[in-house]
Order: C-alpha cells, then sequence, then structure tokens
C-alpha cells in the first residue's frame, strides 16, 4: 500500500483479513493521511490537523464499520457565515433568508420571494455562477457564494462547473443541519485512532516515514496506490491542478468564536473560514482554544494536494493520466489523490470496499 490514509487502511484490512500479507508505506510521520487529529499538548484539545473532518454518511455499512473500531459520538454540523459584517446561518435557511432581507416569511413565502429574485431566463446553468443565479438570485448569490467561490478556487464562478453548488443547498425551513445524512458523529477519540485499529492485524505492516516510488512497485505482487496520479508518472504530462490550504494557528482563553465553523465569505477578508475544534468535541471541556484560520491558494510542488480543481472547459490532462492508469499491470489507484477527486470519508470507504472485494473475487 502506498499511503495509510482511509482509502488504503481499509483496503488493507479487507485483504488481511481474507490471509493476505499487507505492507503499508507512508510517507508522514503518523497515519491516517488527511484526516489525522492529534492533541495539542498545552490545551488538551483535539486538533484536526489537515482541516476540519466531520463524519456524514446515508451508507449503514460505512457507518457500522468506523463504529466497530472506535466510538461516535452524536454531532451535527451547524456553519455560521459572515458577511457585510453581519452573522448569519449557513446553508442557506429560513432564519437565513429572513434575517438577510429583514422579513419574517413563512417556508412557502420564501420560496416565492426567491423564485422571485431567480433568474428563470438561465434553463441550463452551464457554470456555478450560472446555477446560482437561477436557484438563489443574485443578492445571495454575492452575499455567499461569489466572495467565498473566488477565495476557495481563485477561478471566476462562470468557469467552475454548476455541480459544485449541488453540495451547498437552499432550504425553506429552520434546519440549520449542514449535512442531510441520516448518520452524523465524530470519533471520541479523534481519526487518527481509528485508522490505527484498521491497521492493526497480525498481517500488516505498517512503515512510518518512508515513500513508496512508482520504481519499486516491482517489489510487491499488487500495489494499491492513495498517493497523487501524476506523481506516480513522475508529472511527466504536467501536473494535475490542486488548491493547498494554509492553517494560520492561534490559540487564546476560553471560547474564542462560539462555534466549531465561521466562514468569511466577503473577498475583502482573505480568508475562508476560521475554524475553533474544541466545539468538534462539545462533550469534552478546556479552557484553552485552538483555532485555524483558513487560506486557500494554488498548491505549487511543495505544497499539500488538498482539493482537486475541475474546470468547465474539460480535464484533458486528467484523461491522458487516466488512459495511463487504466493500462498499468499491478497497480490500483485508489483514493482522493490516486483518482483525482474530491472524496468524503465515507465515499473513500465505501470506495475501498468495493475495490478490496472485487480483488478477493477476482
Ligand atoms: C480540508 C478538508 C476537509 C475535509 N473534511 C471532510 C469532512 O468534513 N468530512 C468528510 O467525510 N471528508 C472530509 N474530507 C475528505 C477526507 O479528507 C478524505 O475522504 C480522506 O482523507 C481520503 O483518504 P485517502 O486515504 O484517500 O487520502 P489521504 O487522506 O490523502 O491519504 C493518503 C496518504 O498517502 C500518503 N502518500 C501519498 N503518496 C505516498 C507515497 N508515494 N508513498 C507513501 N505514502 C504516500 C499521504 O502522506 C497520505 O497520508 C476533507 C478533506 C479536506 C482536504
Amino acid at each position: 500500500m502506498a499511503g495509510a490514509g482511509l482509502s488504503c487502511a481499509v483496503i488493507a484490512r479487507e485483504l488481511a483479513e481474507a490471509g493476505h500479507r499487507i505492507t503499508v508505506l507512508e510517507k508522514r510521520l503518523h497515519v491516517a493521511g488527511n484526516c489525522h487529529t492529534e492533541r495539542d499538548p498545552r490545551s488538551g484539545v483535539l486538533v484536526h490537523v489537515y482541516g476540519p473532518h466531520i463524519f456524514h454518511t446515508d451508507d449503514e455499512e460505512v457507518w457500522n464499520l468506523v463504529n466497530r473500531y472506535v466510538t461516535f459520538r452524536p454531532y451535527v454540523n451547524r456553519v455560521k457565515a459572515t458577511t457585510g459584517g453581519r452573522v448569519f446561518s449557513l446553508p442557506i435557511n429560513l432564519l437565513t433568508i429572513n434575517q438577510f432581507f429583514g422579513k419574517t416569511f413563512s417556508p412557502s413565502e420564501a420560496r416565492a420571494f426567491i423564485e422571485s429574485r431567480a433568474d428563470r431566463s438561465i434553463t441550463e446553468p452551464k457554470s456555478f455562477e450560472e446555477q446560482a443565479l437561477r436557484f438563489i438570485g443574485p443578492e445571495l448569490y454575492e452575499a455567499f457564494f461569489k466572495g467565498y467561490t473566488l477565495k476557495q478556487w481563485e477561478v471566476d464562478p462562470k468557469r467552475l462547473p454548476a455541480s459544485i453548488l449541488k453540495r451547498l443547498p437552499v432550504r425553506f425551513n429552520y434546519d440549520d443541519n449542514y449535512f442531510f445524512h441520516r448518520f452524523q458523529g465524530m470519533p471520541e477519540e479523534g481519526y487518527t485512532p481509528l485508522v490505527q485499529r484498521l491497521l492493526d492485524h497480525p498481517n500488516i505492516t505498517v512503515h512510518l516515514g518512508e515513500g513508496l516510488a512508482a520504481a519499486d512497485v516491482a517489489r510487491f505482487d499488487h500495489v494499491y496506490w492513495s498517493g497523487p496520479l501524476d506523481g506516480y508518472y513522475g508529472f511527466d504530462e504536467g501536473r494535475l491542478p490542486y488548491r493547498t490550504l494554509d492553517f494560520e494557528r492561534f490559540e487564546g482563553e476560553g471560547d474564542i468564536q462560539g462555534c466549531a465553523v465561521m466562514n468569511y465569505t466577503d473577498a475583502s477578508v482573505p480568508y475562508t473560514r476560521i475554524t475553533e475544534h474544541k466545539h468538534f468535541a462539545p462533550w469534552e471541556s478546556h479552557e484553552r482554544s485552538v483555532c485555524y484560520r483558513e487560506f486557500s491558494r494554488h498548491c505549487g510542488p511543495e505544497d499539500i494536494p488538498y482539493y482537486p480543481v475541475h474546470l468547465t472547459e474539460g480535464d484533458a490532462l486528467l484523461q491522458r493520466y487516466q488512459a495511463r492508469a487504466r493500462n498499468e499491470r499491478g497497480v490500483t489507484f485508489v483514493g482522493r489523490l490516486g483518482t483525482y477527486r474530491y472524496m468524503d470519508m465515507d465515499v473513500t470507504i465505501r470506495a475501498a470496499l468495493d475495490v478490496a472485494r472485487a480483488a478477493l473475487a477476482g
């Protein structure tokens, strides 16, 4: 396995239980990939080192799987947003609409009002901007999406695919749960123990601080590669575009912002959000607090690739790498970097289970 994130940990476990001997090489000094959590030694706060992770899924098998290894606590993600010097509830819901427009709309009144603001001349939205204007009209788009999207992607919203907005629905009731999924929660001790326990099997050996190079693949019967797809080929066709994140960490006493996630949606504020990590574990209590101010920018060769960038004009470069990957024998490309897809943790686990089962069946 190249990598000890969720993808390879789940595949390793499935194959190990079927009797295969597995070597996991992880170039970082810890397991769990980008889901890695660790306690801040000074405050005791559980910190989501590579950005906050909330588990949510409709996939009962995946939910049962993660609950077999660690204890999950109920957790509902309730996001706030600051725009134009005021604080609102996200995703856009009836409270957001009523506060933003200074109204006391009922659900049906709000729906009719938003429809009157929406641009119905756009019948087939081709971009993120068109999708937003068609759904919610210019005011809410400008306040909550335009500046935020520019900061997040540094791309004109006209060049981003319409599909991005499907992840940010509008609600005509007061439900401010960010996710719709049936199962939502947080592992009591963070995600790293989950991955450690997945990898804790007599048939699995983990080597930390050791990367796997494409040239070493022949040493193994089969390799599951959860590193970057273009990295496997030495970036010889060019680099697939990614966004990276910079986290400016700061600490203080007590409660710094009063919630886990505060988005800053105005283009004039350079960061996209502030996360206060102790609020991701509301069953704990700590006197001090640890926050991350999150900045998004283009990912350079030395940076951690976080989000793949898919533009409306298509992914010719990606298609060339994918064509080569399909012809590989002895290597399977998995996970968010190996398949160049944004994947939530539950999707990652589901995909990993499917890959492992296909291998065992074949
Ligand atoms: C900022 C952010 C927030 C997120 N929030 C959520 C959330 O709230 N909820 C949710 O469900 N999902 C969230 N996700 C998605 C989640 O992080 C992924 O689903 C998960 O990390 C995917 O696991 P993975 O194993 O595919 O990749 P990774 O976690 O990236 O693991 C890959 C591992 O492989 C290692 N590696 C790479 N190349 C090599 C090599 N050549 N040799 C050895 N090791 C190598 C890397 O060091 C890394 O440890 C978020 C993602 C980001 C970026």
